[in-house]
């Protein structure tokens, strides 16, 4: 029986094993050290800021990324509505609200005429909103040529959940690098994994060196355990911050890795009608995870049709985020909604996609897609 085909593994070998284990045999176990300094920089260099602090997680992030700005109570965040939670319940741990804007069709990355106008509409109803946070959606950069002046004139600080997009770039400047501070996750099925990790970058060095204060536990530089914030227990340890070195190494190889996954889908889709590549238009993604979306009426069946169809060969996928509006768990917040991340929801299937996938499972998937795409429209790419 073959295994099952997952959308997006860890990807680590002998060079993670043998960073890994240097750190280790260092005896700089825990909790700090230098791997980790190592990697703040190199990550900071990648991204071109001019600093970075490492953290436990992406959400943690993204957390100590707003409250490094100023959000706090009484404020209101804007977060596209087509996200991960985390970008959401970070806002909500700082005692701001969330309200949702909806996302551009072509890659489901925040709507800017639409930030635009709940900016202008908030502005007249004299509420106060700390930030907008854009998120780079599966790998693609928000057009921050338009996002960034309609935030700059409305004087609201942009936080840049990058937790996706690391190697990506807009106009040839790296993700990660577009607000007043970004956050990046290096969480087991991002496009890198310290199994579990995150990290802040930003050219503000007082911000930087405020959130590394906070993310541990802030305490004062004096033996007696000082605290005049509340602080939090978040830093990256220093044996994860070593698997870290190692897979940023292979970065770039395994960004090529998973756009010849996304071409072979853009082949084989590219005659089958009512069916589109979401993102990456422009070729600057970094591929963290390949979309379809089906236009049902077009195309003769759904996303989910496929999604069955793979799931009984062993193979995963998901569909696209559901939208926070439609979130139990923030039912009744406010949101500017014209309804484009509901059809994304809908008709939006995420393949496989991971750099670890072998040439055997990956021929093993295009198979079984183009199985399903000849019997339900008989147009197939061979
Ligand atoms: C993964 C992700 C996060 C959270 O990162 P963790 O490391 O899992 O905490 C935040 N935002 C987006 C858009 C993500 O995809």
């Amino acid at each position: 029986m073959n295994r099952t085909v997952h959308l997006s593994p860890p990807d680590v070998g002998p060079l993670e094993e043998s960073y890994l284990l240097a750190a280790l045999r260092s005896g700089w176990v825990a909790p700090v050290g230098p791997d980790l300094e190592a990697f703040e920089r190199e990550v900071a260099e990648r991204v071109g800021t001019r600093g970075a602090v490492a953290v436990s997680s992406g959400t943690a992030a993204l957390h100590l990324a707003l409250l490094g700005v100023g959000v706090g109570p009484g404020q209101i965040v804007l977060v596209p509505t087509l996200t991960f939670v985390a970008t959401a319940n970070a806002v909500v741990y700082t005692g701001a609200r969330p309200v949702f804007v909806d996302c551009d069709p072509r890659n489901g990355n925040v709507d800017v005429a639409l930030v635009a106008e709940a900016l202008h509409r908030l502005r007249a109803e004299n509420e106060r909103v700390g930030a907008v946070v854009p998120v780079d959606m599966f790998g693609t950069c928000v057009d921050y040529t338009a996002l960034l002046p309609v935030c700059a004139e409305a004087g609201v600080p942009v936080v840049e959940d990058a937790a996706e997009a690391l190697g990506a770039t807009h106009r040839g400047r790296p993700a990660g690098s577009f607000g007043r501070v970004g956050a990046l996750s290096f969480n087991g099925n991002k496009i890198i994994t310290t199994s579990g990790g995150g990290m802040l970058v930003s050219d503000d060095t007082a911000l930087l060196a405020h959130a590394r204060h906070l993310a541990t536990q802030a305490r004062e530089p004096v033996p007696h355990y000082e605290h005049r914030h509340i602080g939090y227990n978040y830093r990256l340890s220093n044996l994860l911050a070593a698997l870290g070195r190692a897979q940023l190494v292979r970065l770039d190889a395994m960004i090529a890795r998973r756009r010849v996954l996304r071409d072979r889908y853009a082949k084989l889709f590219a005659p089958v009608p009512g069916v589109r590549l979401l993102g990456d238009e422009d070729g600057t993604g970094n591929c963290w995870l390949t979309s379809i979306v089906v236009d049902p009426g077009q195309a003769g069946w759904r996303a989910a049709d496929l999604g069955t169809h793979l799931a009984g060969h062993g193979i995963e996928t998901r569909p696209v985020w559901k939208p926070m509006h439609r979130q139990p768990v923030f039912a009744g917040a406010r949101g500017f909604l014209t309804g484009a991340a509901e059809r994304l929801f809908a008709n939006g299937l995420t393949l496989p996609s991971g750099s670890a996938l072998d040439d055997m499972q990956v021929d093993r998937v295009l198979a079984a897609v183009e199985e399903f795409v000849t019997a339900h429209t008989g147009a197939t790419a061979a």
